[in-house]
């Protein structure tokens, strides 16, 4: 008989596991604007485990990209529930194509193609740097975006963002890293003189200090522009596929040392305000 019981109060406990109502996950939604989901000639991870990835970090919505574009296909076609797939032509083929891109007119081909989808919204990640960006295949990349209400996501120099913005006054920048190590005055001088230009964080130097302490200038800098910043995890190599948590839980922990309005900006309002509509 207290053998019965107690099987009975055993069930029951087991019971209140199962139905107890599912703790809300209070980590704060993080957009990656800066992904690349290379394809060359499979992903490192399969498309379901990418989005469990996603899930098990609470990413909510990515800028999707790929080298060659296949791996943004598939995260489109894929439809998957719970992530918003904002998907920006990546303008190359293979790895090669990173030092060249800027003056081959088959690339121009390439991304006038894509675009044909009709589902982009952006332009890169690309890289540029200095007089290169003055080059007439990237004007006409500049203005083939403006005409087209794409984003330009530029891995770019200081000198390339003004050349950039300078074929076209009405370019949208998605500035990859954010100048990585410029000065913090620098990078304000350019936020300041650009209001369509947006910073994405992935690699950028001096945000914290060696104790994880959000800096002085970097703070400054959020509470100064809290809407021109987004987060990103540049998944350009696989290692950074295997460390996409730690990625990911590095910014949750100087996100914590904001105020709340200018966390929620930066981690994922932004990226709503820039590409929803
Ligand atoms: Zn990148």
């Amino acid at each position: 008989m207290l053998r019965r019981a107690s099987n009975a109060l055993i069930f029951a406990a087991i019971l209140a596991i199962f139905t107890a109502p599912v703790r809300a996950d209070d980590r704060i939604e993080i957009f990656d604007a800066h992904l690349h989901y290379n394809w060359e000639p499979k992903p490192f991870y399969s498309l379901d485990q990418v989005l469990a990835l996603f899930r098990e970090h609470r990413v909510t919505g990515i800028v999707a990209t790929s080298r060659p574009n296949d791996g943004t296909r598939a995260l489109v076609a894929a439809k998957p529930e719970g992530l918003w797939v904002v998907p920006f032509i990546r303008p190359y083929r293979v790895r090669a194509d990173i030092q060249s891109w800027f003056s081959d007119p088959v690339i121009f081909d390439l991304v006038q193609e894509e675009f044909k989808r009709g589902y982009y919204r952006g332009i890169g990640e690309f890289h540029i740097s200095g007089r290169a960006a003055a080059g007439d295949w990237v004007k006409r990349t500049v203005d083939f975006a403006v005409v087209n209400d794409l984003f330009l996501h530029a891995h770019a120099d200081a000198e390339a963002v003004e050349i950039l913005m300078g074929h076209n006054p009405k370019a949208r920048i998605v500035w990859a890293h954010t100048g990585f190590s410029l000065e913090t005055e620098r990078v304000a001088a350019i936020l300041t003189k650009y209001p369509q230009v947006f910073g994405e964080l992935s690699y950028r130097g001096g945000i914290v200090d060696g104790g994880g302490k959000l800096t002085a200038e970097w703070r400054g800098l959020f509470t100064r522009f809290p809407d021109r910043f987004l987060l990103g995890s540049d998944t350009w190599i696989n290692e950074r596929w295997a460390s996409y948590g730690e990625i990911m839980a590095g910014y949750r922990a100087w996100l914590a040392q904001l105020p709340k309005e200018v966390a929620e900006k930066i981690a994922n309002g932004n990226a709503k305000r820039l590409f929803g509509r």
